[in-house]
């Protein structure tokens, strides 16, 4: 028999995980599924590991958060509070490194995502995702679908029925959408649809829906490129940078000279090293060393990488690598105008959206994804 969830949400990030571990803690009794198109939770602020040991692990996407002016709303910071008693997650001071414009290594950043109190996960970031979801999820009220690509929504007799492109149907009383990309142009061809999803399901004129649609087509994204790499066994770093993590930053005229935004290390369980290198602005130059062969751009990248380290001393000789590979972030951070947050929920159709997508403190950022998923679980609670 067809299971009718009480609430379906598209996407297990972290806008997600902070939105259904609030409804749980809440008292919301109904059962859940959770859709999502990748192998597992985490969004953006997934983790990968690598294919030679599963042990082996690296934040690809969003390594840390930070959080500025919170201590003025208490329900963001009790949510803070209660993942540091918890121990999900902890403070990355002493740990961050930004080049200055002098190229000297600064704790004074003027990276946004180094104000303030900077975070990160006490195990990955995909963990800090699922631990959140599962805080509170005693019972076992949610479903996971995960490889769920939703390409189709429809809305019929008050009830929700999203459809994957494998023709898998998942049927619910209300609809969360944390991913904004349901309901823009992008969609078009990114899950090779005619019309935008939400156009499609709700085309009768409504305001907020007509409005949510309209604001969210004028955001574009800002593309990143990020090297995954793991080196072989037994290295350190020297001096102050031998630590469990070490994120070194680059200002932008820094950025300009050696083209990268981000090195960041991650010692592994068994002293090798993991390092993601993020980048925004290298794409042609790495379109061009790539076609001459993925080899030639990994030794162009470890090149640059090398030299950076042991000309600042983190290093005393070259690194060697086990394994490097590439991830291409189309839409690592949206840009242009928020959505304001009275569009977040839509009572007449019994859907809900959240994500850095809103207009609210952090927007583009985990923090505006931890918002949103707050705010929309005050209203979802509220309503229903
Ligand atoms: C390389 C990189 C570095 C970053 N660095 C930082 C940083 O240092 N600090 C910071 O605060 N932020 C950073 N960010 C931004 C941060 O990762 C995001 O703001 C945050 O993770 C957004 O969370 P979310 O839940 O809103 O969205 P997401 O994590 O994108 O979650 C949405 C989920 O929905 C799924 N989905 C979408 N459409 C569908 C569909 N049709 N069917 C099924 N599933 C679907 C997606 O697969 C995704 O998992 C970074 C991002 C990237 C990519």
């Amino acid at each position: 028999m067809e299971i009718i969830y009480d609430l379906v949400v598209i996407g297990g990030g972290i806008s997600t995980s902070t939105f259904i571990s609030n409804i749980l803690k809440k008292g919301f009794k109904g059962k859940i599924a959770i859709v999502e198109a990748g192998r597992g939770l985490g969004g953006r602020c997934s983790t990968r590991y690598s294919q030679k040991d599963k042990k082996l692990a690296l934040n690809h996407g969003c390594p840390n958060f930070n959080v500025k002016y919170s201590l003025k709303n208490p329900s963001l910071n009790e949510f803070i509070r209660e993942l540091l008693d918890k121990n999900l997650i902890k403070n990355l001071e002493n740990s961050c490194f930004e080049l200055d414009d002098n190229y000297k290594f600064s704790e004074n950043y003027k990276n946004y995502f180094y104000f303030g109190n900077v975070y990160t996960s006490t195990c990955n970031m995909s963990k800090l995702v699922e631990n959140l979801i599962n805080l509170y999820n005693t019972e076992n009220q949610i479903d996971f679908y995960f490889e769920t690509l939703i390409v189709k929504l429809n809305f019929y007799s008050k009830l929700w029925n999203i459809i994957s492109n494998k023709n898998k149907k998942i049927v619910g009383k209300f609809l969360v959408c944390s991913s904004n990309l349901l309901l823009h142009k992008r969609s078009l061809e990114i899950l090779n649809v005619s019309e935008i999803p939400l156009r499609k399901a709700i085309n009768k004129k409504n305001i907020k829906i007509d409005e949510i649609i309209k604001l969210t087509n004028k955001q574009e994204y800002i593309k990143r490129i990020n090297f995954l790499i793991f080196t072989k066994k037994n290295y350190k770093l020297e001096g102050i940078f031998d630590k469990d993590i070490i994120h070194f930053i680059f200002n932008d005229k820094s950025q300009e000279e050696i083209g990268f935004e981000r090195i960041i290390f991650q010692k592994q369980f068994d002293n090798s090293l993991g390092i993601v290198i993020h980048t925004r602005h290298m794409e042609s130059t790495i379109n061009t060393y790539e076609r001459e062969g993925k080899e030639f751009l990994y030794q162009f990248i470890s090149k640059k990488l090398n030299n950076f380290l042991i000309s600042n001393y983190v290093t005393s000789k070259n690194l060697l690598f086990d394994d490097i590979s590439k991830m291409n972030w189309r839409a690592s951070q949206p840009i242009g105008e928020g959505i304001p947050e009275r569009l977040q929920i839509c009572e007449e159709y019994n859907i809900g959206f959240c994500g850095d997508w809103f207009q609210i403190e952090g927007y583009g950022s985990v923090l505006g994804a931890i918002f949103s998923g707050l705010k929309l679980s005050n209203k979802f609670i509220e309503f229903y």
